[in-house]
């Protein structure tokens, strides 16, 4: 029997993250006073010299067109020069395809890579998307729980312990979302050199990989950092170091065929990025990178007063996460009767506090809040003491 919605969307759950941000504007819209943590982008505007290499490219009639396929060729070529820089891997042009996002790239990535009932290592807690991504491709999320004891970090002996015959890939994310955690140089190279050995794919998303508070400017690159670690595809975009969630750029690096794939897939869905925003795309990684780094010190003051304030918070527990721009308390101690999961508790947050968070569920960790600090210093303190006040009252 044919079903009206198709059985594989029929049962995908929406994002769970956009959810609670639509409940938000709702309640605002009612006129209530919401404080969100729910969002994951800046709150900065991009910067202006973005803005104007946008603006030229829109008056441009150059600009007014479909591009290749796989990207502007000047982009790719910053691209690659970018990822030589940051991420320590030397690439050709050829080798890098540009995406509506780096959501596009993850699609793409295991729409590339995985048939159907592939495993798909995903060390948990893990953004809401990669599951959906990796089911939508016909393959099998497999979770790697981590826990607050080893920083929200996984190691080789997890993998090791879920790995199988089916094992196609290992995904990767640090900076973290939703932990903030980071893997230094050896923790990466270790994860790194047990996928090369076992033949594993490594999908290593950067995104965040610039938005890091130790010592470092940037985050270890998985892929920079392993020698001899062939099969990776790294992905990144403009998003989150350029405050340029709007304009839709991102991109994925890998080995040619795999890239070819992935743009064959996207001459068919999309053809390309809109012009103009890889003209921006352009600009921001080529142009001043001062304002990634105002930016970036901005993030570190929200997360120090954030920590710090909910250090004080009763029944919370909270690690100092090393980058991206959340925090992922756990609030175990609070869930009983009144509100007895994670869900309950975000649920009450926005209902009767005016406080709007996302639940660990939807990162596969039950018992956690995640809290964007992406968010005026103001809202910050004014939402957090909210937050406290009424843990006061459990
Ligand atoms: N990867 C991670 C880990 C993210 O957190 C996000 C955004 N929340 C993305 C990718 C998506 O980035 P983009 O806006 O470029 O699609």
């Amino acid at each position: 029997m044919t079903t009206r919605v198709s059985q594989r969307l029929g049962r995908l759950p929406g994002s769970a993250t956009l959810a609670i941000n639509t409940r938000a504007r709702q309640l605002m819209a009612e006129g209530r006073d919401v404080i969100s943590f729910g969002a994951g982008e800046p709150d900065f505007s991009t910067p202006g010299h973005i803005v104007e290499a946008a603006i030229a490219a829109a008056r441009d009639p150059a600009h007014h067109h479909y591009t290749p396929n796989a990207g502007l060729r000047p982009l790719r070529e910053a691209i690659a020069n970018y990822a030589v820089r940051y991420s320590g891997v030397t690439v050709s042009p050829e080798q890098v395809l540009v995406t509506n996002g780096a959501k596009q790239a993850i699609f793409q990535t295991f729409a590339a890579l995985l048939d159907r009932g592939d495993q798909a290592l995903l060390p948990a807690p893990h953004w809401v998307t990669y599951p959906a991504a990796i089911e939508l491709a016909g393959g099998v999320p497999v979770s790697v729980p981590s826990g607050m004891g080893s920083e929200f970090k996984i190691t080789v002996d997890h993998l090791e312990r879920q790995y199988t015959e089916r094992t196609k890939l290992v995904v990767f994310v640090s900076p973290s979302n939703p932990t903030g955690s980071v893997y230094d140089v050896d923790e990466a190279r270790r994860i790194g050199e047990w996928a090369r050995d076992r033949h594993v794919w490594v999908v290593t998303d950067e995104i965040y990989q610039r938005l890091v508070y130790g010592n470092d400017e940037v985050a270890p690159s998985i892929a920079g950092v392993t020698a001899g670690l062939e099969d990776c595809v790294l992905i990144n975009g403009v998003a989150k170091s350029f405050a340029m969630t709007g304009w839709r750029v991102g991109w994925m690096i890998g080995p040619e065929d795999v890239i070819d794939a992935a743009a064959r897939h996207q001459s068919h869905a999309t053809s390309n990025v809109n012009n103009i925003a890889q003209m921006a795309a352009l600009e921001a990684i080529t142009g001043p990178q001062e304002s990634v780094e105002e930016m970036r010190q901005a993030f570190d003051k929200r997360r120090q007063v954030m920590v710090s304030m909910l250090a004080d918070a009763p029944g919370v527990q909270c690690l100092e996460p090393q980058g991206a721009f959340y925090v992922f308390p756990n609030v175990e101690e609070l869930l009983g009767d009144r509100y007895p999961t994670s869900a309950a508790l975000a649920e009450g947050l926005i209902e009767e506090a005016g406080v709007a968070v996302v639940p660990g569920e939807s990162f596969g960790a039950p018992g956690h809040l995640r809290l964007s600090y992406a968010l005026a210093d103001d809202d910050l303190e004014r939402g957090v003491a909210r937050m406290v006040e009424m843990f006061g009252t459990i």
